[in-house]
């Protein structure tokens, strides 16, 4: 059913909430601009509760916001990733450039909508009308279950009203969300802002009436919805470890597909398995699900798991307890039969961040040093705990300058962490791992998990010796403004006399 926008009621509202020309002053306001101009327009504009609840869920501090690509990729690559899903950005072309651009890099293979403005059009407010009718026209039920449209950083700031927009037009649901990169620091964060947005959606349309069951059916045990991005053996395996508690996995939050939100809020429980969910745990909490923390990695992390999911399932103590005896031993064996010997800071922003830790740590490694780039949690406490019960120093909110000071006060056998970090490290002649493409693209849970992670971590602690000798090759080769093909190391040139003009400047023809 169409869903008619009424154009008078919007106009009416206009004077309360105005169009802010700071936004569009100069250049525009952008990450250039810092956070606090862009955060003073967007309240201006009366997005003040929009701003204050991004601060609720995404705290910043120690370091205000670490280093990034913007965070609207995360939104922008959940909604991607759907299945009968349409996203739209709305913002300057030049951040829509460099998001397509990445979204592209890492094989999106479906469009991106985007509504292009300009000063006239947004503060006549014909931007919000260039969206709407851009949705209206997107809205085909044959093709879609959604349509996702994404207010980056400008149209925030000027207060473009996306919840305005019709909540769904001939059966396709709208979903607006703001994700500007002054209110959301993490493009890890801006998965949740959308999965919750997605889940608060779904919420209500479950409590109004019957919804569609999961493509493959309701599971017969009762599941538990897993919570954050992961391999996707990762889920098998956790399902391996919760039948014997007669449980079975769930779907992964966020989904591939709109009716998986149903089967994930009608789960008998919610494993947060990235730590950073926090809209999204809202939603399952109103839904009366319980949330547990951390993950099955290692040896100690799959025990507290085991015990923590069937406390929230209401499983028999003595089942728990015959499931750990059952499938412990075989995650001891894989750890010892893989150790890891050597010094390693690691560092990301995938969330996954203290679990790796987690196991390298069972896997005998020394980790000197964890870095992420999320925030503290409740669910990740327990994975905190037990680091800093064994001398791992954790430093949540982490910069790339924190990062590389831990670098080179530590000096790791080898560094796992961002690209700045390994491209730092493999400098010094240190081998490193990037985070994100090699070890959160790898099982981390149960038995597999252990194996895994120690193959490429012991692959890597061996090529020293290819380092030094590289190294000791390219001695005497000139680095940084000296590095290239010059015959001579290049010197820096005196800086250029500037001659004062005869007359003054104004008194010139
Ligand atoms: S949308 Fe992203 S790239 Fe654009 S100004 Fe905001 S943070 Fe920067």
């Amino acid at each position: 059913m169409a869903v008619a926008l009424d154009i008078a009621d919007l106009r009416a509202r206009r004077p309360a909430e105005p169009v802010n020309l700071a936004a569009i002053q100069g250049d525009g306001l952008g990450c250039h601009a810092g956070r606090d101009a862009m955060r003073a327009a967007a309240e201006a504009a009366g997005m003040s509760r929009t701003l204050e609840q991004l601060k609720q869920d995404y705290p910043t501090g120690p370091h205000d916001q670490p280093q990034s690509m913007c965070p609207a990729f995360g939104s922008l690559r959940v909604g991607l990733r759907m299945r009968r899903t349409m996203t739209i950005l709305s913002g300057s072309a030049c951040c829509v450039y460099g998001l397509t651009f990445t979204s592209h890099f890492y094989g999106a293979r479906r469009s991106v909508g985007y509504v292009p403005f300009n000063s006239e059009t947004l503060v006549t407010g014909k931007l919000f009308e260039d969206i709407r009718e851009a949705v209206h026209a997107s809205a085909r039920p044959e093709a879609y279950d959604a349509i996702v449209v994404i207010n980056l950083c400008v149209p925030t700031a000027s207060g473009v009203p996306l919840r305005l927009l019709p909540k769904e037009i001939d059966g396709v649901r709208v979903i607006g969300i703001d994700v500007p990169g002054f209110g959301v620091p993490t493009h890890a964060e801006a998965k949740d802002v959308l999965a919750g947005a997605m889940l608060a959606f779904a919420r209500r349309e479950a409590e109004h009436g019957p919804v569609q069951a999961p493509r493959g059916g309701r599971s017969e045990r009762p599941a538990v919805a897993l919570l954050g991005e992961m391999f996707p053996a990762d889920p098998v395996v956790i399902g391996g470890l919760l039948e014997p508690l007669g449980l079975a996995a769930g779907p992964v939050v966020p989904t591939r597909e709109w009716r998986e939100l149903y089967g994930a809020l009608d789960a008998a429980a919610v494993a947060a398995i990235h730590p950073f969910y926090t809209a999204s745990v809202r939603e399952f909490e109103a839904a009366g699900r319980p949330v547990v923390g951390s993950a099955p990695v290692g040896h100690d992390g799959t025990a507290d798991w085991l015990a923590a999911i069937g406390n929230a399932c209401d499983v028999k103590r003595e089942t728990v307890a015959a499931a750990q005896n059952r499938l412990l031993p075989a995650i001891r064996g894989a750890l010892a039969a893989a150790p890891i010997r050597g010094r390693i800071t690691l560092s990301g922003y995938e969330g996954s961040e203290l679990l790796v830790a987690r196991l390298l740590v069972e896997s005998g490694a020394e980790v000197a040093y964890v870095g992420t780039a999320c925030p503290r949690t409740p669910w990740s406490e327990s994975d905190r705990v037990w680091l800093e019960e064994r001398g791992v120093p954790i430093r949540y909110r982490a910069s790339l300058e924190d990062d590389l000071a831990a670098f080179h006060e530590y000096r790791p056998d080898l560094a796992i962490g961002t690209t700045p970090v390994v491209q730092r490290a493999k400098e010094a002649g240190t081998p490193a791992l990037y985070f994100t493409n090699l070890i959160s693209a790898r099982p981390l849970m149960g038995a597999a998990g252990a194996g895994s992670l120690a193959r490429i971590v012991n692959a890597a602690l061996a090529n020293r010796p290819r380092f030094d000798a590289m190294r000791a090759f390219f001695e005497g080769v000139g680095t940084g403004h000296a590095s290239g093909i010059w015959q001579e190391v290049p010197r820096a040139k005196a800086a250029p006399k500037v001659q004062a003009p005869e007359k003054p400047i104004g008194e010139m023809a």
